[in-house]
């Protein structure tokens, strides 16, 4: 095993998966110093905890590698040109992500081997998959969790003495860059649109990075028929010989897919019985919501769960015990015959577009931090379903921009605002532009945090709103 003890490790950030990571290397008996580029009251209070466990903690300066280093440990703040890891690299200091470090830290416990990751990534849909498919191998009865970047840091996880059988594996584009030795048992990238590009520097840099997570799979690597850029990314991953390349599709499915046929989910990958030609897994109705691209996420999720042995029977009563999370396609109120919709979680165009989709006449709230995306394409595919747009944040004039561009005739308002507040004045704008039958839709295309901590505080304002106005109207 990984032997830690003694050597001097600097952790580049604290956050929900620094701090993990500088209290497991204490654990460990490394010398740990924690950097951070801000100081402020949060910085000083994630600091105080770790300060009583021994860890140095140097907020203000995030660019100076500490002297006598031997591991840097970095969370996702930090871009890979970043001078730290520049320092790192001329000192010939390796740079770990923290899921990278959970990787190597894992060993058989309680007898039993380390579990086997099944893993998920993708620009939109990683969480909701990632939850599918813990509840498919649950109903089979296996101990399992998910974990990642959903918010449960790995390294607890294989630190813990939980007996876990396999666990279902959310990683980011940012953990995937600095995760070289990570090998899951089986792997998806769900789709792959623009997002993160300030990060990463380029499109073919960010998939290149998703695309590291089909790298010594085993059994299965898993691709969006309907993406082709995913099914690249299989091609040009070195895998395991005898690892399969499984598609899914929203269509009727070709050998080693997964599809839908006549509402029915559908397997003719893994069929067990040579005479069938396809196994029944579910039907659509068993997905919450059945929405196309969400229905893309439960194939993806049914074949994971497949690659790994489990049962049809499984599948189908996983999906039925499944239930989304906050904040994704959310229905907070009608009021006045107007639906009104929670979908904070789609910071990106990509998942703007899926939810803008999915209905008929939108009144849509938008804007924030673009983090280099454009609108365009966007606002294109979606001009004919939008009765208004409401727009706030940050980078609102791109938006507007591109609205004016492609969609002249729809009625928008600029708020012009970036404090918490303007979501009541956008959600009573967006009731006034509303008609009957109409949804009024939160999907931002864009991050949160010019005017929140996250989606979920930006979600609940949106909610907060549209109950104020719910009272009113009675
Ligand atoms: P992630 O963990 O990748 O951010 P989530 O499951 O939390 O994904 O969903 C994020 C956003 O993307 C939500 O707004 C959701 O409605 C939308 N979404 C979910 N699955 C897909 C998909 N397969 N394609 C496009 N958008 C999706």
């Amino acid at each position: 095993a990984l032997d830690l003890a003694g050597q001097q490790v600097t952790v580049a950030g604290l956050g929900v998966s620094g701090v993990p990571a500088a209290r497991a290397l204490a654990g460990l008996g490394a010398v740990v110093t924690v950097v951070n580029g801000s100081d402020g009251e949060r910085e000083r209070a994630q600091a105080a905890p770790l300060e009583e466990l021994g860890i140095t903690v140097r907020l203000g300066d995030g660019d100076t590698l500490p002297e006598g280093t031997d591991l840097v440990v970095t969370t996702p703040g930090w871009k890979p040109t970043s001078p730290l890891f520049q320092a790192a690299e001329a000192a010939g200091v390796p740079v770990w992500g923290d899921v990278e470090l959970a990787w190597r830290l894992r060993e058989p416990r309680a007898g039993k081997p380390a579990p086997p990751w099944l893993a998920v990534t993708g620009t939109n849909g990683k969480t909701t998959t990632v939850r599918m498919l813990a509840a498919i191998l649950e109903a089979e009865g296996l101990r399992t969790a998910a974990v990642g970047n959903i918010g449960v840091p790995l390294v607890d996880v294989v630190l813990s003495d939980e007996p876990y059988d396999v666990l279902a594996v959310e990683l980011s584009s940012y953990q995937l860059h600095w995760a070289p030795s990570v090998r899951a048992h089986s792997a998806t990238v769900l789709n792959l649109a623009p997002d993160h590009l300030d990060w990463h520097g380029s499109m073919e840099a960010y998939a290149a990075d998703k695309g590291r997570i089909y790298e010594g799979n085993t059994v299965a690597c898993v691709y969006n028929v309907a993406d082709k850029a995913t099914e690249d990314l299989v091609r040009e991953a070195d895998v395991e010989e005898g690892c399969r390349a499984i598609g899914f599709t929203l269509g009727t499915p070709g050998p080693s897919q997964l599809g839908v046929v006549e509402g029915i989910l559908v397997d003719r990958a893994f069929v067990e019985n040579r005479h069938k030609q396809a196994q029944e897994l579910a039907e659509v109705s068993d997905v919450t919501p059945a929405a196309p691209h969400n229905i893309a996420n439960a194939l993806a999720a049914a074949a994971l769960a497949r690659a790994f042995g489990v049962r049809p029977q499984s599948v189908r009563d996983g999906l039925r015990a499944f239930h989304p999370d906050a904040h994704r396609i959310e229905r907070v109120a009608d009021i006045a015959g107007v639906a009104y919709v929670d979908d904070s979680k789609a910071t990106n165009t990509h998942a703007t577009e899926a939810s803008l989709a999915a209905y008929e006449h939108i009144v849509w709230i938008a804007g924030g931090l673009a983090k280099g995306a454009t609108f365009d394409e966007l606002v294109q595919k979606s001009a004919g379903r939008l009765r208004g747009a409401v727009l706030i944040g940050a980078d609102r004039g791109l938006i507007r921009e591109a609205l004016a561009r492609h969609a002249p005739d729809v009625p928008v308002v600029d708020l012009d605002r970036t404090d918490t507040g303007a979501m009541s004045e956008a959600v009573r704008e967006a009731a006034r532009l509303a008609r009957p039958g109409d949804t009024v839709l939160l999907a931002p295309a864009c991050a949160s945090m010019d005017m929140y901590l996250n989606y979920n505080k930006r979600g609940e304002a949106f909610a907060d709103a549209v109950r104020t106005l719910a009272a009113q109207e009675q």
